[in-house]
């Protein structure tokens, strides 16, 4: 009888240990349909903490969708002045900030201008140069006004977060699986990655860098608790008489940036931060991307140019390995010191 009770209590607890156990190590996975894009996430963790990790994605992508009728940025844009969420408010007074650093490389009012050349609905078109001025005259994110949650444009503005929201809804979904205790993550929100801890052996995570030239990738960053977040010429556009239209636009001219890089990936703690830069680099370009790296060492940043080439911060010189195409490329260091 004893025997049989010690039996007992030992199975119950191999099997606590086990169940105890089993939350942590198996990775749960969920593909999301959101912010116009395919998500996949997968969470070393427990169901629940999955499923509130979706909806968190869903809550967010309905406050900030430009396109959604529902939602609050639309609103915004159909009636010049709205009251919107702690969300809202924070991910616009945050926007804001970026758009001053970058002097304006990055502004959220150039939507009007993305919706002339047919980015927001796939119905491409090339404005003319007087439409296009004209748009420009209101565009301009310093006269965005964020009073408490009070936001007000002007009167022909429009404004869209979709250069920030993957990054921003990254780092709220990063620290909420954190809060519940998950130490090991992997979300993949539509090319933009962001990483909760290492994966669960203690190994980092190998997040891959797409080809902008090709269909392979780059090459592979090794990384653990940051995001990695690429902008690039080959992830939206459109050709006509054999010139390329992509949909990153350079404030200044109304047109897709005129950038000697294909795509920018930027590493670092702040999935948002990381978002806003990859557009912001890319739209500036090598040189003035490399003057501002400098002055903002908290990031990481892979250029990949039109020539070939590759730009490293010095920081990845040891996390970063080319594959394919660029195993023999050019690579040279931004060395800061
Ligand atoms: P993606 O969302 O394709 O990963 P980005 O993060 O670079 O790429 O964001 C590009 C989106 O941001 C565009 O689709 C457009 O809506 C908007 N956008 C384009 N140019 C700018 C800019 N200079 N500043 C702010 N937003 C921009
Ligand atoms: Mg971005």
């Amino acid at each position: 009888m004893k025997k049989n009770i010690t039996l007992t209590a030992l199975c119950l607890s191999f099997l606590f240990i086990l169940t105890s156990c089993a939350p942590q190590n198996t990775a749960q996975t969920a593909t999301v349909f959101a912010m116009d894009t395919v998500m996949e996430l997968t969470v070393y963790g427990d169901g629940e903490v999955l499923r509130d990790a979706e909806q968190l994605i869903y809550s967010l992508d309905a406050k900030l969708s430009a396109t959604d009728e529902h939602s609050e940025i639309y609103k915004l844009n159909r009636d010049k002045s709205a009251t919107v969420s702690a969300d809202t408010a924070e991910i616009i007074t945050r926007a804001l900030d970026i758009c001053k650093s970058t002097d304006g490389a990055l502004d959220i009012s150039i939507y009007p201008v993305v919706s002339a050349w047919g980015f927001t609905k796939d119905e491409h078109r090339i404005p003319s140069d007087d439409e296009l001025s004209e748009l420009l005259d209101s565009v301009d994110y310093s006269k965005i006004s964020v009073d408490g949650r009070v936001v007000t444009i002007l009167p022909d503005m429009q404004i869209d977060l979709g250069s920030v929201a993957k990054g921003y809804t990254g780092d709220r979904v990063t620290a909420m699986l954190r809060e519940r205790g998950v130490e090991s993550a992997l979300l993949n929100l539509g090319g933009n990655v962001q990483t909760v801890g290492t994966k669960p052996d203690g190994s980092n995570w190998r997040v891959a860098v797409s080809d902008p030239a090709g269909s392979g990738y780059a090459g592979i960053i090794e990384t653990s608790d940051r995001a990695v977040i690429t902008s690039g010429s080959y992830e939206r556009y459109f050709e006509e008489d054999g010139v390329r239209y992509h949909h990153i636009i350079d404030p200044k001219t109304g047109k897709p940036a005129a950038s000697d890089i294909l795509s920018v990936t930027v590493i670092g703690e702040s999935g948002m931060m990381c978002d806003a830069l990859s557009t912001a680099l890319f739209v500036m370009g090598v040189d003035r991307g490399a003057e501002f790296l400098r002055e903002n060492r908290e990031f990481e940043a892979i250029f990949i140019t039109d020539d070939g080439r590759i730009y490293l911060t010095s920081g990845l010189e040891d996390s970063f390995t080319p594959s394919g195409m660029y195993e023999n490329a050019e690579i040279e260091v931004l060395n800061y010191d």
